[in-house]
């Protein structure tokens, strides 16, 4: 029996409590892969999850964490051996099956990918789940048919982890990227990603008309409620907007004028079932597409005995980029 720390969830008598725990590997849930973790993140949902602010968790116990990397200790999955290096993300972990705020892990070898080889581990933990919902969003607008000449791209929630990979990424990519934010001293941070000009969150936070000026061929939302809507009657004529997140809220008070006048689509984004194609397919893109310098810019490293209360940062909105964890 091997024993290891981990964070753990709790629910007694109606009172959610997370806290540091040992235990064995016997506690672990059914899966064919083992895994020594040795980087975790810190994501929204996992604030959420240790604060009790979201109902994430949908078993306890429950150790959070919905993504990690690791070394393989033991596999009977045919794709995996000891001392292969892997990443996981979303697939239920931290919700429904123990994540990665732990030193071991147990899961099924459908949700693993290797790591690919141009990213050290913790590279590969800066961009995480947050990356894959950035890419997933790329994607999505690349499969809906927008290329950077069609005119400007806007992020929002810029200076969270989904929006730093996402200002990236589409830089990175040609896109002209207009990121809001509500950090305007952050203004540096997000020209050093790639964007070309940083926007105030709050020219998109009141209610607006429902067909406003055409500044965007394109967006990325993370952040829900009036500020999509906002983005929304911005977008010109036959653009898209990929919607992945709520950080402001699940509402979205919105006309149809911008779709059925302007031919303007709304793209969901999620990227917490498995898909192990398109999973890899975005690993792939992503290890090519970010180098390492804009890789660093983003990254926070903190070590696990730090995971409890930087969470509370995520969920007040003071985070930057990604915040990685050392467990190993
Ligand atoms: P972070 O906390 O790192 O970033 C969220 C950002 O949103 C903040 O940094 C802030 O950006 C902005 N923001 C927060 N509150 C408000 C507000 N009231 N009004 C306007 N902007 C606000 O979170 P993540 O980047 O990890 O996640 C972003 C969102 O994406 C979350 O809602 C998360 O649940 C969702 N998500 C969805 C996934 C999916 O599968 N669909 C997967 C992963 C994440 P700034 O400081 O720049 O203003």
């Amino acid at each position: 029996m091997v024993t290891f720390n981990a964070i753990r969830i709790d629910k007694d008598d109606g009172e959610q409590r997370a806290a540091y725990v040992e235990m064995s590997d016997d506690e672990l849930m059914d899966g064919d892969v083992d895994i020594e973790i040795t980087h975790s993140t810190l994501n929204y949902k996992d604030g959420l999850a240790i604060t009790g602010k979201g109902p994430v968790v949908r078993r306890f116990p429950m150790i959070p964490g919905v993504d990690f990397t690791g070394r393989v200790t033991t596999s009977s999955h045919h794709d995996f051996q000891p001392g292969d290096l892997v990443v996981a993300g979303g697939c239920g972990l931290g919700e429904a099956h123990y994540g990665g705020l732990a030193e071991r892990a147990r899961v099924s070898g459908e949700w693993l990918v290797p790591l690919p080889d141009r990213l050290s581990s913790q590279e590969a933990m800066t961009i995480g789940t947050a990356g894959v919902t950035a890419m997933f969003c790329v994607m999505a607008l690349e499969r809906f048919g927008l290329t950077p000449d069609r005119g400007p791209v806007v992020v929002t929630g810029a200076v969270g982890g989904v929006g730093s990979v996402a200002v990236a990424l589409l830089a990175r990519g040609g896109w002209r990227v207009a990121a809001v934010t509500g950090r305007p001293e952050q203004a540096d941070y997000l020209m050093r990603l790639g964007a070309a000009e940083v926007l105030d969150r709050n020219e998109f936070a009141s209610p607006g008309k429902p067909l406003q000026k055409r500044r965007f061929a394109g967006g990325m939302d993370t952040v829900g409620s009036t500020t999509l809507a906002n983005v929304i009657s911005q977008i010109d004529y036959d653009g898209a907007v990929a919607a992945c997140g709520n950080a402001r809220g699940m509402d979205l008070p919105a006309s149809v004028a911008p779709f059925i006048l302007r031919g303007v689509s709304l793209l969901g984004v999620e990227s917490v079932r498995p898909r192990l194609e398109l999973r890899r397919e975005a690993w792939t893109r992503l290890a090519k597409e970010l180098d390492h310098a804009a890789l660093a810019e983003i990254r926070k490293m903190i070590p696990f005995s730090q995971a409890l209360t930087r969470a509370t940062d995520l969920v007040d909105g003071k985070a930057q980029g990604r915040i990685v964890v050392e467990i190993g």
